[in-house]
């Protein structure tokens, strides 16, 4: 018997351009086979002449390498408290495990989704009368979408305390102009396989000083000393990106804007044919905010609703997943101190993640509308 494979759509593949291959194999002509070399610089400049704000990049193998290195020059050490979003992926909370660092996971609001700025004071309060003053707060721009960025820094201002801004995420969502990844002490961003860009695998430590960049680079590279042998007085890691890996990471962003410009279209072909469904919403941008749309995600009126359109796009074929599980609710964070409104854990239960790769047609988007719609009817 003969079936027919309905032609599978992902939730957020990768999306070449086309010079990707030719800085690529720029690098084995010139046998650049290695950490280091010409596209590793040319993909930190293009990625500092996007963000602007006089940023500096260093590009690592991982977001998860960024966030770990960034931590640990923000001087979180061992029996430090750091706060963290709950609501968001394991990346952004573990490297402060790593460290020997705890976690105070902060719920979200409802406008951004993001860190709440009301929960994340309550939290610094109940450190500093505990006697355990946070080192560092990683806010996430989930999705894409800024958090309430005045709000935030002003209270980490206020106490004093450094922000490493996780916008893994948000590469091409700006506030008021100025660019995701810019506002904090120390911002990262990622390139694994399924975000806005992609190396295949790669991350980058984004910092507002030369200075801070070198001691970034030189950690990622073994810490060595300046000595014609092999001498150490820090500890490093192997945590540099390759150059072959960056030649993709130049053709990538060659056409960045583009797979912004995308990912937004596919939102605004979301809302148009879904937002007058039975209950389900999308979220707005405040004012002053662009969000890359990374994922478009709907809230449905039930967790039983939200499994039933799930599971009647996995039956045709489609990928679609739930938001993030609050990093509070995450067995291996079982134990550590969270401050909860209940706000993230609605969300994880009726949120569901659209397919929104940038390389979608429109064909792909009438066929999902067409199976949430048949849903409500
Ligand atoms: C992807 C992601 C990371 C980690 O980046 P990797 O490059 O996959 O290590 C961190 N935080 C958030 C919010 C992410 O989505």
């Amino acid at each position: 018997m003969e079936t027919t494979v309905l032609k599978k759509i992902w939730l957020s593949p990768p999306h070449m351009g086309t010079n990707e291959e030719v800085y690529v194999q720029e690098a084995f002509d010139t046998n650049w086979i290695a950490p280091l070399g010409p596209n590793v610089q040319q993909f930190e400049t293009a990625i500092e002449e996007f963000i602007g704000k006089d940023i500096h990049s260093a590009c690592l193998v991982s977001g998860t390498a960024a966030i770990h290195l960034g931590l640990q020059l923000l001087g979180v050490n061992r029996g430090d408290e750091v706060i963290c979003q709950s609501f968001t992926f394991a990346a952004s909370a573990n490297p402060i495990a790593y460290l020997g660092a705890s976690p105070v996971f902060v719920d979200s609001e409802r406008e951004t989704w993001n860190m709440s700025p009301e929960l994340m004071e309550e939290a610094i309060i109940d450190g500093i009368h505990r006697g355990k003053k946070p080192k560092a707060i990683i806010p996430v721009h989930l999705y894409g979408m800024p958090y309430k960025i005045d709000e935030i820094h002003a209270i980490a201002n206020k106490y004093d305390i450094p922000i490493l801004e996780d916008s893994a995420e948000a590469l091409g969502s700006s506030y008021k102009g100025q660019m995701c990844g810019s506002f904090g002490e120390i911002g990262i961003l990622s390139f694994n396989g399924n975000k806005i860009i992609t190396t295949s695998g790669g991350g980058a430590m984004l910092c507002k000083s030369k200075s801070l960049k070198e001691k970034a680079v030189f950690l990622s590279t073994q810490a060595r000393d300046n000595a014609p042998h092999y001498q150490h007085s820090h500890i490093g890691y192997n945590y540099r990106m390759s150059n072959v890996v960056a030649g993709i990471g130049r053709g990538q962003m060659e056409v960045l804007k583009d797979r912004v410009k995308a990912r937004r279209r596919n939102f605004e072909y979301y809302k148009r044919y879904l937002s007058d469904l039975g209950g389900i919403s999308f979220l707005e941008e405040p004012e002053g905010t662009y969000c890359n749309r990374w994922l478009t995600c709907i809230l449905t009126p039930s967790f039983e609703i939200r499994e039933q359109l799930r599971l009647a796009l996995e039956n045709e074929n489609i990928e679609s997943r739930p938001l993030w599980k609050p990093m509070h609710l995450q067995p291996v964070f079982e134990g550590y101190k969270s401050h909860e409104t209940g706000v993230s854990e609605e969300l994880f239960n009726t949120g569901l993640c659209l397919p929104s790769g940038s390389s979608m047609e429109i064909e792909d988007l009438e066929r999902i509308c067409k199976i949430i719609k048949n849903k409500f009817q």
